[in-house]
């Protein structure tokens, strides 16, 4: 092998060997599947106060015909190292669009879905443009679909991200931010940034009705938000304290176990069947 700087000597142990082994066979299987079709997306509705369906969100799922299925947790980080994550992207943007048509068709008032996108695709692709003609062909309206971003976009090309922003705004579509509360950047994008609406992170809903730390750093999330006129939604919602504790300090909508867990697109339709609101 070539000599190596001190730095890099860690690339050599057997633990990261396996850890990189495993990422390339990740890496070939997920080429695989984005030809021929093997990533399905499963829907997880989100509710208002009163337990209404307002929309769902689109999460990306992988069953691996002999390693079975495979968590985003696992294939969304190789997506995003390799550039996989545009074609992985343009598959579940793909099935949300028509699925969001089918239910128009289906339904009185509409299910605004929203999909998830990696600050990846804001530094090279041009994301805009596909999202647009993405919506050309499947004739869904903008005002129906919501974007859900991350903090890590603000960290790298700020005046880029901030174009893309607003080109998607333009287009009328919404945007969230996601896993608020975790985040390491300072807080002055919300002022920044055209966002609609914001996201608080499972860790602080976890243990909300138990632990008065978090509860209070729960509050002081919520009434940022709501005090920047955002619509703020509670994410990994379990139990019924929870959803109480939230819905009495102000949160607009909520996600999680208690109402439903993500559920392939038929099941949706059963869920919007059997119950106005769950
Ligand atoms: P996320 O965007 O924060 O999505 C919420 C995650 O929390 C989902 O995990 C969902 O199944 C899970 N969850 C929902 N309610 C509950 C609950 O009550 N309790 C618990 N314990 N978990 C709950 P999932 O589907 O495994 O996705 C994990 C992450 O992978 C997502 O986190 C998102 O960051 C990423 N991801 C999934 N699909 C996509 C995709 O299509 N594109 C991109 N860029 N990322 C995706
Ligand atoms: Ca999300
Ligand atoms: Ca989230
Ligand atoms: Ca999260």
């Amino acid at each position: 092998a070539k000599k190596r700087g001190r730095n890099n000597f860690q690339f050599f142990t057997p633990e990261l060997n396996r850890v990189a082994d495993e990422r390339l066979n990740i890496e070939a299987a997920m080429r695989v599947a984005l030809d021929t079709g093997g990533f399905e997306v499963h829907y997880q509705p989100k509710v208002d106060r009163a337990r209404r369906v307002t929309g769902v969100e689109a999460l990306a799922r992988w069953t691996h015909k002999e390693l079975g299925p495979i968590t985003p947790d696992r294939f969304i980080p190789v997506a995003e190292e390799t550039g996989l994550i545009l074609p992985l992207t343009l598959a579940v943007l793909r099935q949300a669009f028509a699925a969001g048509q089918r239910w128009n068709r289906e339904r009185q008032s509409p299910l605004r879905v929203a999909v998830n996108l990696s600050a990846q695709l804001f530094l090279t692709d041009d994301i805009v443009g596909h999202v647009a003609g993405l919506l050309e062909q499947t004739g869904l309206s903008a005002r129906q679909v919501e974007l859900e971003i991350t903090e890590t976009v603000f960290l790298g090309d700020n005046d880029r991200a901030v174009t893309i922003l607003r080109d998607f705004k333009a287009l009328g579509l919404s945007l969230a931010m996601d896993d608020f509360g975790t985040g390491y950047s300072s807080l002055g994008y919300l002022r920044r940034f055209p966002l609609d609406t914001m996201k608080i992170d499972r860790s602080l809903v976890t243990d909300v009705e138990r632990e008065p730390e978090v509860a209070m750093i729960a509050r002081a999330a919520i009434s940022l938000g709501k005090s920047l006129g955002k619509t703020v939604v509670a994410e990994g919602v379990e139990n019924a304290a929870q959803f109480d504790f939230l819905a009495l300090h102000g949160c607009d909508e909520f996600q999680g176990y208690l109402l439903s867990r993500p559920v392939p697109e038929a099941a949706i339709d059963e869920l919007l069947a059997q119950h106005a609101a769950i």
